[in-house]
């Protein structure tokens, strides 16, 4: 699950990280009232940051983060970012709708040193099975491009999940990054609370871009990007109410309340398979019959005509679809009970616009053949994958 920069930084705040501070409206009035709380005394001087709040990155460069100096130059710029249509290199081209915007204190004011921004993260390395802490000194809006040109530029710091962070290991973060004298001392156990709160939180992901070298030295978390581990959000009942539903893909809500693992594609191709394995081939049968796979979902172990439906709802809502395919093996489920469910489901549903291929393969996969064939609807069965692969492949042409 996704959080937003501002909840992702009060959940910072709670671990004792020092967060540029700020407050969330969705609106100007409630922005006027952010920013009265952020400088109780209005004057022209005041710099302002506003901050549009979207699940996706590269807002800067997008036009979504604004420094204004005074109130009114706030308002309009909270104005002009509330309700807009922030693209990045995240959204894709349609870009996503901005419904919050955060109000934050300028922290980058000049002083006795420049103010400097550095790139933190941790996550967790698949290839070792540990979490990894990948920091930079090149912090800023640019990290991709750090990562692909200077690699070595990038400090990577791998951590023992039954010692946990230790402390020389923050001390050697902090160094190679290049802090010294006050800020090194500031970072070190900026570093070691980071950890906490992604240990804490369950975090998949946690990412300061930019962690701050303020001019007064200090260390602040002006970015902060936190995704919780959703197979671990049964240990945060308190989290539940963090999720933003207008920033999620809505079919993927609606198929995670019917218990489908769904997540949509761009391609043309609906497909409905049991376990995700076999729904990963039959993506890439997909594609080999010229196809491109509209969405992924696995319907699991025990298919059944609900099921079955449930899926075929969410497929049809998706205007892209030309072909469904459904790829069905029966172990423990039977497949002439899925081929029931099917033909149920195609019933109660009424009327679908596309062709449907059916391959249902395993036990009674003869049976089942022979109860789409008989049903008159303008199913398609196939046994054989490679059938199914010809039958996707004249669907679409
Ligand atoms: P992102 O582009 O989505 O990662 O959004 P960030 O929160 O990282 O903001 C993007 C950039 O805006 C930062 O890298 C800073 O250069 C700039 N920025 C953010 N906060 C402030 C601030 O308080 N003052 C100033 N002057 N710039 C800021
Ligand atoms: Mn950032």
């Amino acid at each position: 699950m996704k959080l937003h920069e501002y909840q992702g930084k009060e959940l910072l705040a709670s671990y004792g990280l020092p967060v540029q501070r700020g407050f969330v409206a969705t609106t100007v009035d409630e922005a006027v009232k952010a920013a009265q709380q952020l400088y109780p005394t209005v004057s022209d001087n005041n710099f302002y940051v506003v901050k549009a709040q979207i699940h996706a990155g590269g807002r800067g460069k997008g036009g979504g983060v604004k420094v204004a100096k005074g109130l009114d130059k706030m308002k309009e710029v909270a104005g002009n970012i509330l309700g807009m249509q922030l693209v990045t290199h995240q959204t894709g081209p349609e870009g996503k709708k901005v419904h919050k915007i955060l109000v934050a204190e300028d922290v980058f004011y000049p002083g006795a040193k420049e103010p400097k921004e550095y790139y933190f993260s941790i996550t967790l390395d698949r290839a070792t099975g540990r979490d990894v802490i990948m920091a930079s000194a090149e912090g800023g809006m640019d990290i991709e491009e750090v990562a692909e040109h200077h690699p070595e530029k990038i400090v990577k710091e791998w951590i023992d999940p039954l010692v946990g962070l230790a402390d020389f290991q923050a001390r050697k973060v902090a160094f190679r990054m290049g802090f010294s004298g006050q800020a090194y001392k500031h970072a070190v156990p900026f570093i070691k609370k980071l950890y906490e709160a992604y240990k804490g939180t369950d975090a998949a992901l946690l990412e300061i871009n930019p962690m701050l070298q303020a001019s007064d030295e200090r260390i602040i978390a002006v970015d902060c990007k936190l995704e919780i581990e959703d197979n671990a959000l049964y240990r945060h009942p308190e989290f539940a109410q963090l999720r933003d539903l207008t920033e999620e893909e809505p079919l993927e809500t609606e198929a995670h309340a019917s218990n489908l693992n769904y997540i949509k594609l761009d391609g043309n191709v609906g497909c409905m398979v049991n376990g995700a394995g076999l729904a990963m081939a039959t993506m890439d049968m997909i594609k080999l019959s010229g196809g491109e796979p509209a969405n992924f979902l696995d319907v699991g172990g025990g298919a059944n005509a609900q099921t079955v439906e449930a899926g075929f709802r969410i497929i049809l809502k998706d205007p892209s679809v030309k072909a469904i395919l459904i790829n069905v093996f029966g172990g423990i489920v039977q497949c002439d009970r899925v081929a029931n469910g099917v033909v149920e489901a195609y019933k109660k549903i009424g009327n679908i616009p596309v062709p449907i291929i059916v391959r249902l393969q395993g036990t009674n996969a003869d049976k089942a053949a022979e109860i789409i064939r008989n049903s008159g609807l303008k199913v398609i069965p196939a046994i054989e994958l490679r059938e199914a692969a010809q039958a996707v492949t004249q669907a679409l042409s």
